[in-house]
């Protein structure tokens, strides 16, 4: 049969209803998903040993020639054991599998076999436990004897299983379209897409391993800073609203505030302020720790705006922090005559007054509202502006072309774009930012406003957690409430589903069974996640256990503990961020790092965030001290959504920036390379709001 690259998994032999709903979990549905389904690492059982040279603990490849094969019942547990005996010219090892009664059907005695797996002792003699098994007259081994392929999984599929498909589907390969110009496979020694995409599944050996990681990461990077650079082409070449700068009034404004600026708040500011007095349209990232005081910094904006007569929309990734910006920034504009407005799929708000939505689209098309305050699905909507000058997008980390174009669209100027301001609180370091995105202006608030409390920081070993848990009730007894985050607990658990799980029963039945605990996975929808957030804002439930993929972007001020399960898991940067979740009141507030590890190594790292300063002091230390191939705090944070770059891949990054720089330059609207143009299209579009 021949397969196209769109063919349903289901036409492949073997896939039956169970296993298409299975690989449909892991977003597998067609035999392009599956060639694009990489390993996440290869075990290397390559090297075939002799049976004489075989030692216990080893994880070897034997190849030899099974002599016997029978199964029996073990008479203590019932299990069933199907035992072997494999001989190479070196000598003969015994072999065990459990559990698997169809060996004795598919192994007879005269089969030349290769077998992996580990060598243990058995009272006297060596054996193989439960090695995979694979016959010798093939010409290309799958499991054995080779590089073999490991894949993220879900329950209920094995590594044979998504091997076997993936081997399948892989003569398809030749269809997938090289979209990277030749010149640019040339100039950086790469190698063809079809070869990579091979190897990167059953490489010949480490090295055509290397060659096909390098191409596919070199992939997505190009793309990545492909649309970085044509983003910037159309940003610099795009004229803003110039906003003038009214000192007096933002002087007065900032007086009145109930506290002081601190130094970095006014630089900030300072530097928007600048920006927005130009015609080249701002593209800044304001960089700050939760709770640094970003907010303020976004209303000297807001306000110099207002003053120019100009509107201002400000986008959240959540309702929950929508209705918190709107509640804040309203605060801050008390004595400030203007109209603003929340807009979210539940609620619609004029200065504070119930309002209905189209109500509200009506003034903002009119310029009656001169600040709108919503979600990030606020620009997809029906919504037109009648002079929109600035675009505050909090927490999103994606806004690519397509997002401006909309922008510009609904701004009710087709002259101009609006100035962009991006808040986050990932400290992302300056040397990383500047690497992905060298354009883009940066501004970083290091300095907390100084009257908040230090967040007790403990890392705490099994022995001390019953003693924990009384502390955390104590401290629920006199009112607060507790944050659990628990890491991932396999590669197949991409959702943190079990993870959760696992834990909030745990909770539930053996520690807190009267307390009322809420959970947070990826798998839930959103209205579901911001639901449960309302109730723990709402002090409904006690404890709210979360994955870390479960952005907790919610300010709950009574909140007082943050529990961190697993902590080696998480790099020093992201656990900070959980811990900054707390720690947003009067309360003295307490972060427990829970971990088994004993190492030492392990324990110093953690150490760390009790003596760090702040959160970029961490960033660097991870940059630093993790190797790549760990997952980097701002990867979960939704910086990136690549398959197999990494943010630590510095050259292929400065590589792929030079790439789209030639190409560009050759052909700056791709007419010349139409697969890319193409390619390129795709990609904009996959950038999804969340
Ligand atoms: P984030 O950076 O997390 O968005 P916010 O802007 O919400 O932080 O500020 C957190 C809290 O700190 C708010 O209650 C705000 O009023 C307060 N705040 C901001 N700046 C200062 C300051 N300079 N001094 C004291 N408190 C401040
Ligand atoms: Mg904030």
């Amino acid at each position: 049969m021949k397969l196209e690259l769109s063919t349903p998994v289901s036409v492949i032999s073997r896939v039956g209803k169970n296993i298409a709903s299975r690989l449909k979990r892991l977003g597998i549905e067609t035999v392009y998903d599956l060639i694009f389904y990489y390993p996440f690492r290869w075990e290397d059982l390559s090297k075939i040993y002799k049976i004489a040279d075989l030692r216990a603990g080893e994880l070897v490849t034997i190849k030899g020639q099974l002599q016997i094969i029978k199964s029996r019942r073990s008479p203590v547990k019932k299990k069933l054991l199907t035992e072997g005996l494999v001989a190479d010219p070196t000598g003969s090892i015994k072999v065990i599998w459990f559990n698997q009664p169809f060996l004795t059907k598919v192994l007879n005695p005269g089969d030349e076999l290769y077998l992996s797996g580990k060598v243990a002792f058995d009272r006297y003699t060596l054996q193989l436990v439960n090695p995979v098994y694979e016959k010798a007259k093939k010409q290309e081994t799958t499991h054995t004897a080779r590089l073999v392929p490991i894949y993220p999984l879900t329950e209920n599929l094995t590594q044979k299983q998504i091997r076997f498909l993936i081997k399948e589907s892989l003569p398809a390969v030749s269809l997938v379209a090289d979209f990277l110009p030749a010149v640019i496979i040339e100039d950086f020694d790469l190698i063809d897409l079809s070869t990579a995409l091979k190897q990167i599944h059953f490489p010949r050996n480490q090295k055509s391993l290397a060659q096909a990681v390098k191409r596919l990461k070199f992939n997505e990077l190009f793309l990545f800073q492909l649309q970085v650079l044509m983003s910037k082409i159309e940003h610099d070449s795009s004229r803003a609203e110039l906003i003038k700068f009214y000192e007096v009034q933002t002087k007065e404004f900032v007086d009145q505030l109930p506290f002081k600026l601190t130094n970095d708040q006014r630089r900030a500011g300072w530097a928007i302020i600048s920006d927005l007095q130009k015609t080249k349209p701002m593209n800044r990232l304001l960089e700050g720790e939760v709770g640094s005081g970003k907010t303020v910094v976004a209303v000297i904006a807001l306000l110099n705006v207002f003053l120019n007569n100009q509107q201002s929309v400000l986008m959240a990734p959540t309702e929950i922090l929508a209705a918190q910006h709107y509640k804040n920034i309203s605060n801050l504009f008390r004595g400030v005559d203007l109209k603003i407005a929340l807009l979210t799929r539940s609620q619609a708000l004029i200065n504070g007054q119930a309002s209905t939505k189209k109500r509200i689209l009506n003034q903002i098309k009119s310029g009656a509202i001169q600040v709108v305050i919503g979600t990030h699905a606020l620009i997809q909507e029906k919504i037109e502006f009648n002079n929109l000058a600035l675009a505050i997008i909090d927490e999103q980390h994606r806004f690519g072309v397509s997002q401006r174009r909309l922008l510009k669209e609904k701004s009710g100027n087709p002259q101009t774009v609006p100035h962009l301001l991006s808040m986050t609180a990932t400290p992302i370091p300056r040397s990383l930012a500047l690497a992905l995105y060298g354009d883009l202006d940066l501004s970083v608030i290091r300095e907390l406003p100084k009257e908040r409390k230090k967040i007790v920081t403990k890392v705490v070993e099994p022995s001390g957690r019953l003693a924990v848990y009384q502390f955390i009730r104590e401290q629920i007894q006199a009112g607060r409430q507790a944050f659990v985050i628990c890491p991932l607990i396999d590669p197949s658990d991409k959702l943190g589903v079990k993870a959760v799980t696992q834990e909030y029963d745990r909770l539930k039945k053996d520690i807190f069974p009267d307390l009322e605990i809420g959970m947070l996975h990826g798998k839930l929808k959103p209205a579901v996640k911001e639901e449960i957030m309302a109730d723990f804002l709402a002090r409904k439930s006690d404890i709210l256990v979360a994955t870390s993929v479960v952005e907790v972007g919610v300010d709950v001020a009574n909140a007082s503990i943050m529990l961190i399960e697993g902590a080696e898991r998480f790099g020093l940067a992201q656990l900070h961020q959980f811990r900054g979740r707390v720690g947003r009141s009067l309360h003295q507030s307490y972060c427990f790092l829970f971990t088994e590890n004993e190492n030492e190594k392990t324990k110093a790292r953690l150490q760390a965030l009790v003596t760090a300063k702040d959160g970029f002091e961490l960033a660097e230390y991870d940059l630093k001290f993790r190797g790549p191939g760990e997952i980097y705090g701002i990867r979960q944070s939704g910086w990136l959504d690549f398959r197999i770059a990494q943010l630590t891949d510095y050259q292929i990054i400065g590589e792929t920036k030079k790439a789209a720089e030639i190409v560009i330059s050759s052909s700056p609207d791709l007419k010349k390379y139409p697969a890319l143009r193409q390619k390129t299209e795709q990609f904009i579009q996959s950038i999804h709001w969340e």
